[in-house]
């Protein structure tokens, strides 16, 4: 790896962050608080939350068993994509490499800071070579994204290929695991400690079922962490998704009800959808969703529409003409879903 002076941007890397009231005091006998000009009435609201997030991160170690130092929180993992770009990326200058299909957070982002994107379409089994993703890349570029399991498609990519990525590129390594949760391939946070280059995303908006609190998750190096907390906003993460948080975290067993519960969904509904006429090809997936291709997607998802059913059309995207992304309800919503495509 390239030294971290070298691949954050010369401006970020001597930043004085800003510091707030609470910073400066690390005390913990205080019991009055005239520091931060908040107000005294409307408890508990009315104080500024912890800028670390320490209880959470406390409670998120024995869950993920990554020590705290080694994990960023952000407002969903959507500010710790962007933050990627800010950190790393000089505008006008530096690019990044991406497998496409992919989420397109990563694309956005990358227009919004001004750096380049590069794409490396997947194989046909939508997987991915890691000389090919290599081959793209050149000294200008920062930030590999990997996601697996992926969005759109589904399927977790080849765990060797990722590693190789990981070793063989100098510079920082972003793999999303949204989905691994719902996955047979195991999440890569074990390799943290001999990969200072590799950057884990992962989030409570899918098994844990909290999108609505908006806590997203990178698990990194503790300087790669460091930096990101002295760029982010200093109260990224508000006080009401810190306490859901750590509601949630108190019974961390009880998403695996979900997962367990989704998973056998899925095996139905893609079952199904297997017998449909109207459904040509089902691809693998390792998440709590899957892609089907098939006659007419636009025609199909349009019928949908009509009938209050949204599904995702992914027609216009690179490898998946035709194809809906379909995402595991509840069984009743499932059976409503059914039931219309039968219609069709
Ligand atoms: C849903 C999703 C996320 C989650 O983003 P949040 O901002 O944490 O809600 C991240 N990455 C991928 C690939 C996703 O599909």
């Amino acid at each position: 790896m390239i030294s971290l002076e070298k691949l954050v941007r010369p401006n970020i890397w001597s930043l004085a962050p800003y510091s707030s009231a609470r910073d400066e005091y690390s005390g913990k006998e205080a019991h009055v608080f005239l520091d931060a000009n908040e107000n005294p009435y409307n408890t508990p609201y009315n104080r500024y939350p912890d800028p670390l997030q320490r209880e959470v991160k406390s409670a998120l170690k024995k869950v993920k068993g990554v020590p705290e130092e080694m994990i960023f929180l952000g407002n969903g993992s959507d500010e710790a994509i962007d933050l990627a770009y800010r950190v790393f990326c000089n505008p006008g200058r530096d690019n990044v490499v991406a497998i496409a299909p992919t989420y397109g957070m990563y694309q956005v982002c990358a227009d919004i800071n001004d750096v380049e994107y590069r794409t490396v379409l997947l194989d046909e089994n939508f997987d991915f070579q890691a000389d090919k993703l290599l081959a793209a890349c050149d000294t200008n570029t920062k930030i590999i994204w990997i996601c697996s399991p992926n969005n759109p498609t589904g399927n977790s990519l080849n765990r060797d290929e990722i590693l190789k990525v990981i070793e063989r590129f100098e510079g920082i390594v972003i793999v999303d695991e949204a989905y691994i949760d719902f996955a047979q391939q195991m999440s890569l946070r074990q390799e943290l400690p001999n990969h200072p280059n590799l950057i884990i995303l992962q989030t409570m908006s899918k098994a844990w079922g909290s999108a609505a609190i908006r806590l997203g998750m990178a698990f990194a190096s503790k300087e790669i962490v460091n930096i990101y907390n002295k760029v982010k906003y200093p109260y990224n993460v508000n006080q009401l998704t810190q306490q859901q948080a750590l509601e949630m975290l108190k019974d961390p067993f009880e998403i695996d009800k979900y997962v367990k519960i989704l998973l056998a969904e899925r095996t139905r509904l893609m079952q199904a959808f297997q017998e449909l006429p109207i459904c040509e090809q089902i691809y693998k997936t390792d998440a709590n969703f899957f892609l089907a291709k098939m006659t007419d997607a636009n025609a199909i998802y349009n019928y949908l529409v009509d009938k209050g059913i949204i599904v995702r059309n992914r027609n216009k995207i690179q490898l998946c003409q035709n194809c809906l992304r379909v995402t595991i309800g509840n069984r009743t919503e499932n059976n409503e879903l059914l039931a219309a495509l039968r219609q069709y």
